[in-house]
């Protein structure tokens, strides 16, 4: 049961996203907000790839370029998706890569 549910927000995730890039909000959000229900019934996680890309203020799914800008703030190291709908940002953490050492290379 719990396979067939997950599928089903995977197919929620992807109508979601096609209504999104085809100017239909209202129905991007529906399908996101129904994603949302089925996961908490079924009290499954939603996959980390779908969690990130919905917006935690009005439940749309954030597409870059579309409803969203990415921003990565270094100094911090996350990620800010900021969805031009409502403001909300959604802050993704990301590893820091390791200093590397910066040799100086000369040209002769
Ligand atoms: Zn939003």
């Amino acid at each position: 049961m719990k396979k067939i549910a997950s599928e089903r927000i995977e197919k929620l995730f992807l109508l979601a996203s096609e209504a999104l890039k085809s100017g239909d909000a209202g129905a991007a959000k529906r399908y996101a907000s129904s994603m949302k229900r089925i996961s908490e019934h079924y009290k499954i996680r939603l996959p980390r790839r779908i969690k990130v890309s919905v917006c935690s203020g009005c439940g749309v799914p954030l597409i870059p370029g579309i409803n969203c800008t990415v921003r990565a703030v270094q100094s911090k190291s996350y990620i800010s998706y900021k969805c031009l709908a409502c403001g909300s940002e959604n802050h993704i953490r990301y590893k820091p890569l390791p200093a590397r050492k910066t040799t100086k290379t000369r040209r002769s």
